[in-house]
């Protein structure tokens, strides 16, 4: 098992007004590969929501009035906390999350990338000038933070989430209330505590641990809140856009995905592959982003079925510590018993099983890498989020056929597609129907880049400088009445 070196990184209570705080109940952290309990939290009631809430919002004005340069700065060094503290927070990721440590590293540079990409992003909120329609009148658009914020993120990414929201609403001049995933609080403690290390004013970022309706209520009830930024599910994303109609409060939701991988016939096969296992089997395939239908065309779809076989046959699954692990635990029973449905659901309607189909040796919460081949529409793997290691593919005809079953979904975040035809590659980058396109590439995620979907996988964007303007306001100023020169 890990060990952390700065045990203080470990927390076991919530951060807010610039304090650590505990509550009268709590709840229980479990690894989800052996079950063990690792600590408990608070489980905040509403008054401490509300405190938390109270502090975000004292510390506001004058955050909002350090300016860009020293908000980037304090970023900036609560980016170097996190490279310095790399490998105990891939610890305590591997420990509540279950991926594979070297994949929690790479969690951890995502994270700190999002610190360090909205540093240099804080000094940049600009404004514009409009020229006057009339004499003696001046016009100027301002950006202003919107003010307190509220986050609430999932157990998948639970160092990157979290960064990738506080960083761009830091970096504007807003403060925040983050609730993290009641399996991964701990990263978001950790991240806390390196926060005030950094030096952040005390309320600027805060963390409230606990039951995420009660918490979700509370916050949104706050006048002071003026947005949510959501990352989970589709479901739960409907729940919070109602409540946050109440305010209205904005709202930015990245949801779930259904992301369809298509490789034509004219692809380098080799590449595919590489990105077909990179793009589903990152995070044992719990990723909003994760393929979750691949799309072959006929000439090529049984060399490519034989590649992709080899290659997940080849890969690993044990507990995230073990070294040379490529699959770690599935989150919980619930999402064991959801992948394995999936797999016996497209079975039973015809789906031929080339690798794995169930349970791995090592029993639960670890699944067979698997691989299905003529999946179909009518199975549930080709409709849901699977979010496990489970590849299905179906073979299709032509592009035309490509797109169209891409496009069959009611989600639209992530599309992959392989070729080497560069007007095929424009035709089908503008067709497919999603906020992010991978084009002979498996990986696209990065914070200089504007991540988030379409349809039913969300609104709104994160990273890059959209990631900045989602927390700015616009403000118009009409001077009159000036004296000609
Ligand atoms: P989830 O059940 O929607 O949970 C996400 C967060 O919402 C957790 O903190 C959860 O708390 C909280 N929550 C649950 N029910 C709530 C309620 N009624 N009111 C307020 N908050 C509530 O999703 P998940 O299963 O944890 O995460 C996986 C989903 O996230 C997948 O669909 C995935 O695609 C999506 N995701 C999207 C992106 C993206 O950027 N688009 C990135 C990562 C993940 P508890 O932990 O206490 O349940």
């Amino acid at each position: 098992m890990l060990e952390l070196d700065d045990r203080e990184l470990f927390r076991e209570r919530m951060f807010y007004g610039g304090r650590w705080h505990d509550g009268r109940r709590h709840l229980e952290v479990r690894n989800p590969a052996d079950g063990r309990v690792l600590g408990r939290v608070p489980d905040a009631d509403e008054a401490a929501v509300r405190a938390a809430v109270a502090a975000a919002a004292a510390a506001f004005p004058a955050w909002r009035d350090e300016g860009g340069p020293a908000r980037g700065r304090l970023l900036q060094r609560w980016y170097e906390l996190l490279e310095i503290h790399r490998e105990d927070l891939a610890r305590l990721i591997t420990l509540e999350q279950g991926k594979p440590l070297a994949e929690a590293r790479a969690e951890v540079d995502y994270a700190a990338g999002f610190l360090s990409w909205f540093a240099g992003e804080a000094p940049r909120a600009y404004g514009e000038v409009i020229p006057a329609a009339r004499a003696g009148e001046h016009i100027v658009v301002l950006r202003e933070p919107i003010g307190v914020t509220a986050a609430i993120t999932p157990w998948n990414f639970p160092a990157a989430m979290l960064a990738r929201k506080a960083a761009a609403a830091l970096a504007a001049g807003c403060t925040m209330v983050a609730r993290p995933a009641s399996a991964t609080p701990f990263t978001a403690l950790a991240l806390a505590e390196l926060a005030d290390r950094a030096g952040l004013p005390a309320g600027v970022f805060n963390v409230v641990t606990g039951a995420a309706e009660r918490i979700a209520r509370t916050l949104l009830a706050e006048e002071a809140v003026r947005k949510l930024s959501f990352t989970g599910s589709t479901a739960v994303g409907r729940e919070l856009m109602a409540l946050c109609a109440e305010g209205p409060k904005r709202i930015a939701l990245e949801l779930g995905g259904n992301a369809p991988f298509i490789v034509f016939a004219d692809a380098d096969l080799e590449r595919a592959v590489a990105g077909a296992l990179a793009a589903k089997f990152r995070n044992g395939g719990q990723t909003c982003v994760a393929a979750n239908r691949f799309l072959v065309q006929k000439p090529v779809y049984e060399g490519f079925l034989e590649r992709m076989a080899e290659a997940i046959g080849r890969l690993r699954v044990g507990p995230g510590w073990a070294p040379s692990v490529d699959i770690g635990p599935l989150i919980d029973q619930a999402a064991v018993d959801k992948v394995l449905d999936h797999i016996e659901d497209a079975r039973a309607k015809g789906a031929r099983c080339l690798v794995g189909g169930g349970l791995h040796d090592l029993g639960p919460p670890y699944v067979q890498p698997t691989l299905l081949a003529e999946v179909s529409p009518a199975m549930r793997l080709w409709n849901e989020e699977t979010f496990g290691p489970v590849v299905g593919v179906a073979p299709f005809e032509d592009e035309a056929e490509a797109i169209a079953l891409g496009n069959a979904t009611p989600y639209g975040l992530a599309a992959y597609f392989y070729t080497r035809d560069l007007d095929r590659a424009w035709r089908v980058a503008r067709a497919l129907e999603a906020g992010m396109i991978g084009i002979n590439e498996g990986l696209i995620s990065n914070p200089a880049v504007p991540f988030g979907g379409v349809k039913a996988s969300g609104m709104g964007r994160e990273g890059a400088h959209q990631g900045l303007e989602a927390y700015l306001e616009t403000k118009y100023l009409c001077f009159g009445g000036a004296r000609p020169s």
